[in-house]
């Protein structure tokens, strides 16, 4: 295979590769064999009712749901090309894929800056803190600004920031955001899908869980649908109406 070929393989082959994943708390599957594939710069948007196994989907791609002693998933889960379905969500951060959790999970009683630093603990992060620090700072002027304060005395969207952040220190090649908007004002809910576009116009891979389908249908290029853990309807973002969307969110027919 000359370079080239093998450059052009590299490019083509799949960030993601998900293969018949199952997903289970104790007795209850709440994941059917669901297979997904994402090429390097997708932005798969993942859209479901409560319960249909989003949250859960993302804690099986990030090693939440092999840490505990009643989860377990079953099926294959590639990143990079490595498998990583058993791993633990240090050794998954490391290998590149970062989460943003719902409820961002973010150390209260701790600065912002120290919030963000929570994200670099990782030794290959290291040499390039303050490139990436800086490269946040840009994204989040106010969190520049407010890099001393204590993160409970922030806004619900200013947390939102300091949680995207710290998902970007680790200089992610998949970043998997779950719910950005909840709880936030529609005005802040424009700020934050306004850095997302940036962030994924700069080519990081992305998984986004998202309640608003128009939001979530504009931000992607792809699009899968999840009804009580299986997924119902999948294809490209701007082939599809809403129509069809909502009918399968809910189970229907158009
Ligand atoms: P939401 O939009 O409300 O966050 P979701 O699509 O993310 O919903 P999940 O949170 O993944 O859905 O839940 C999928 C299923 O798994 C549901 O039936 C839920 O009750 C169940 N489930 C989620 N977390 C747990 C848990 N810790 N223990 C037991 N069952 C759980």
């Amino acid at each position: 295979m000359s370079i080239w070929e093998s450059k052009l393989d590299e490019v083509s082959k799949p960030v993601l590769s998900v293969s018949s994943l199952s997903a289970y708390y104790g007795e209850l599957r709440a994941i059917y064999d669901v297979s997904i594939e994402l090429q390097r710069g997708d932005v798969l948007a993942i859209i479901g009712a409560n319960g249909a196994g989003k949250s859960t989907l993302l804690k099986s791609l990030t090693g939440l749901m092999t840490q505990g002693s009643s989860t377990r998933i079953r099926g294959s889960i590639e990143f990079n090309g490595h498998r990583i379905d058993k791993s633990g969500p240090d050794q998954i951060v490391e290998a590149g894929l970062a989460l943003v959790p719902e409820g961002r999970r973010l150390f209260s009683r701790m600065t912002v800056e120290d919030n963000l630093l929570a994200g670099a603990y990782l030794a290959r992060c290291r040499p390039t803190i303050d490139t990436k620090l800086e490269e946040i700072y840009m994204l989040f002027p106010r969190l520049r600004e407010r890099k001393n304060q204590i993160v409970s005395q922030m806004s619900g969207g200013e947390q939102q920031m300091v949680s995207i952040g710290r998902a970007l220190i680790s200089s992610p090649t998949l970043i998997a955001f779950d719910e950005l908007s909840l709880g936030l004002s529609p005005m802040m809910v424009d700020e934050i899908y306004k850095n997302l576009h940036r962030i994924i116009a700069g080519g990081t891979t992305s998984i986004i869980v998202e309640q608003d389908l128009k939001r979530a249908l504009s931000a992607s290029n792809r699009f899968c649908v999840m009804l009580e853990g299986s997924i119902v309807l999948e294809g490209k973002s701007n082939e599809v109406s809403l129509e069809e969307i909502t009918a399968a969110y809910f189970g229907t027919t158009v």
